[in-house]
């Protein structure tokens, strides 16, 4: 499908959307994932037509036949992006091309059609347009994009689909964690790993969610809000959370992240604060960091911040780290300085109130 400036996608409005007072009522307190706008943007792909039918609908069920072959073999990729409401009453996506390009590389790790960035980038610029009415304005508050991709094919086969369903749904969204969660403790898991070398780990599938859950229920019962997963071979290496990376801050001002190399998921935001980090003069290492040394530095005091990050959920501080050999508190067990001006500045650029020196920020009209 080509685009020479015009849409691709076809416009079939919903024809009962919700009442504007029931929406403001829905928009005053959405919590996470769980209000959803009038609309989908979808699209289709048959190895014979390629991508087709491309359009923006009503929001409503698919019907799958019980042999369609992502229920089997879980052939399915996302993304996660959001749409913000600027200071002047204008609306912005924050850099759709970097999710464009990381669904592309999901799909390929996949072995699913890769969908053309430019096609990715209107589907969520029309779906937003469409649906703009839905972006919330309280502060911290946005509209959470989920593009997706499903295997579709007809078969109890083990082999790449030849169909492929493309959607994007979209959901206002407030705070991530309940309460804004001031800081969040997170569990070391000791009997489950994400990603190992050769797998997943750096493609956005839901797998690896599914694969994650049991670990995420063991951190529950253990009073926690989130695991952090060591490395798969050594067990020793910090890797990131189920959904979000993870920062470390120095007492001489310097910050560190587990370098990418397959196992973990090249975070937008993991990228974008290293760029701000850096734009503020401090320095950044992206190298591996190793549970004990953290529990040491964290003693020692060296180690003065730490932080997880992420589309959902912002820049969240970490203020206390269990596992079974493990017990750490980082600083006061609260938001440090450093996480707190990394935070205001990625906000202040994404909600429009600072200007945006690397271009990130993509109008919407
Ligand atoms: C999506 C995701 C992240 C965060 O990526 P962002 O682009 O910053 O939202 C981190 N880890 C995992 C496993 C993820 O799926």
């Amino acid at each position: 499908m080509s685009n020479d400036g015009k849409s691709t996608f076809s416009i079939e409005r919903n024809t009962q959307p919700v009442a504007a007072a029931e929406r403001a009522q829905l928009l005053q307190d959405p919590a996470f994932g769980r209000v959803f706008t009038d609309h989908m943007a979808t699209a289709r792909y048959s190895a014979e037509r390629g991508w087709h039918d491309a359009k923006i609908e009503a929001r409503r069920d698919f019907t799958l036949n019980p042999a369609t072959l992502v229920l089997h073999y879980a052939q399915e990729i996302f993304e996660g992006l959001k749409a913000y409401r600027l200071a002047d009453g204008g609306a912005a996506l924050f850099r759709p091309d970097a999710n464009a390009r990381r669904f592309r590389n999901s799909a390929t790790r996949l072995a699913m059609a890769p969908l053309p960035e430019e096609l990715f980038i209107e589907s969520v610029r029309e779906l937003v347009r469409i649906d703009r009415d839905w972006i919330p304005s309280s502060d911290g508050a946005a509209l959470y994009l989920r593009p997706f991709m499903i295997a579709t094919e007809v078969l109890v086969g083990v082999k790449p689909s030849s169909e492929y369903l493309y959607c994007v749904i979209a959901s206002p969204v407030g705070s991530y964690f309940k309460g804004g969660a001031p800081a969040v403790t997170i569990w070391v898991s000791d009997n489950y790993t994400r990603a190992a070398p050769g797998g997943t780990g750096d493609a956005k599938c839901g797998g690896n969610y599914a694969a994650s859950l049991a670990a995420q229920a063991e951190a529950s019962r253990e009073g926690c809000d989130q695991v952090v997963f060591l490395d798969a071979v050594e067990r020793r290496w910090v890797e990131e959370l189920g959904g979000m990376n993870v920062f470390f801050v120095f007492d001489d001002g310097s910050l560190q992240t587990p370098p990418l190399g397959g196992t973990i998921l090249p975070g937008i935001t993991r990228e974008s604060l290293i760029v701000l980090a850096r734009d503020m003069g401090l320095t950044v290492r992206e190298e591996p960091y190793a549970i004990d040394q953290w529990q040491a530095d964290a003693a020692s005091g060296k180690l003065r911040e730490a932080f997880a990050c992420g589309t959902a959920a912002v820049v969240t501080p970490i203020g206390k780290v269990k596992g079974r050999r493990h017990e750490i508190t980082i600083g006061d067990g609260g938001a440090g300085p450093v996480t707190g001006r990394l935070k205001a500045a990625l906000l202040g650029i994404q909600q429009g109130r600072t200007p945006d020196p690397h271009g990130w920020m993509t109008l919407l009209s």
